[in-house]
């Protein structure tokens, strides 16, 4: 059983064109946050409660190394005050977590949240990812404070093995970054008023707001995103289905890979299936709860 220690990230290789242009081919994923649990504080709780039905024993019970799933084991168990001997135990938790998955009482998933960081990721799969909105939270890097310096571009998965696509790509994020500085530099000379680091700001800001009008989806969108282990369940069910867009769907892999590592209880039910195309997809018997 996975879940005790933390997960390594799953980093993404920065390329460069001839010019100097960077890129990066695939999503990088970081997990920075998951559940913390300490249980001790119930023992008031269970203590107020009969001593007969032999609750204050729910503290003795070894817990399990995934905090997520012992999290949403006591959310489900305190619904029915299931806390005495004949309660499911930890040992038998996986079985208790997928009990409730089946029979889509997806609620109790929702205490169990998961934040990572992606990058490597393009505009338009970030533009995908946001309208999933229920359960999720999204910080996403802004193209009207950011300027040149850390512009970055994403290579979609068909243009990586088609050495004319490549070229072409190439080709085309070179001009991308040029066109933008030299706008940015148009713009910048056009609004030149002002002083102080406030005004700086806002100069750069109202630059790079107009500049990035130009810039195409394959640029680089990193973004911070937090969801709830049902809502992640259901992006990652929508996202890696076989129908699912191929960028978007190689990094929701990417986060399901760090998610079943932090904890195979609440998302150990996807399998892999290799497509056609060579490609994977990731498939459920349970794909909303
Ligand atoms: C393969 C694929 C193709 C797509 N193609 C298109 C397209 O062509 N055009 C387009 O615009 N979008 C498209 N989408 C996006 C899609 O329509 C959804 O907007 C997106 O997947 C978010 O999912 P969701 O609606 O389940 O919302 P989430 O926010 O992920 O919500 C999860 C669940 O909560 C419930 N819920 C959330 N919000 C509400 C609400 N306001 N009212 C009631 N119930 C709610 C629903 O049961 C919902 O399924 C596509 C998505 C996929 C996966």
């Amino acid at each position: 059983v996975g879940g005790a220690s933390w997960p390594e990230p799953l980093d993404a290789e920065v390329f460069r064109t001839p010019r100097g242009t960077p890129y990066l081919r695939q999503a990088g994923v970081v997990l920075l946050a998951r559940p913390e649990v300490r249980l001790e504080g119930m023992a008031g709780f269970l203590d107020g409660f009969g001593a007969e039905l032999g609750f204050a024993a729910y503290l003795q019970d070894p817990r399990l190394p995934m905090p997520g799933a012992q999290l949403c084991k006591v959310a489900g168990q305190v619904c029915y005050l299931s806390l005495g001997p004949r309660r499911t135990p930890n040992a038998a938790a996986q079985e208790y977590l997928g009990r409730l998955i089946e029979s889509g009482h997806g609620s109790v998933l929702e205490h169990a949240t998961y934040t990572v960081l992606l990058y490597g990721v393009s505009r338009s799969l970030t533009h995908e990812l946001v309208r999933h909105r229920a359960g999720m939270a999204y910080s996403q890097a802004s193209q009207r404070y950011l300027g040149g310096a850390t512009l970055r571009f994403v290579e979609r998965p068909e243009f990586q093995h088609d050495a004319e696509l490549h070229a072409l790509f190439e080709a085309r994020i070179d001009r991308a970054a040029e066109d933008y500085r030299a706008l940015a530099e148009r713009l910048d000379a056009a609004r030149a008023e002002g002083s102080g680091a406030a005004a700086s700001t806002e100069r750069r800001k109202r630059v790079q707001q107009a500049a990035r009008a130009l810039l195409p989806n394959e640029t680089e969108a990193p973004i911070v995103v937090t969801g709830n282990a049902r809502a992640w369940r259901h992006v990652i069910a929508a996202r890696c289905d076989e129908h699912a867009e191929p960028e978007i769907r190689r990094a929701m892999g990417r986060v399901h890979a760090l998610l079943v590592a932090c904890d195979p209880f609440l998302f150990g039910d996807f399998r892999a299936e290799r497509l056609a195309d060579g490609t994977v997809a990731l498939r459920t018997a349970h794909p909303k709860v």
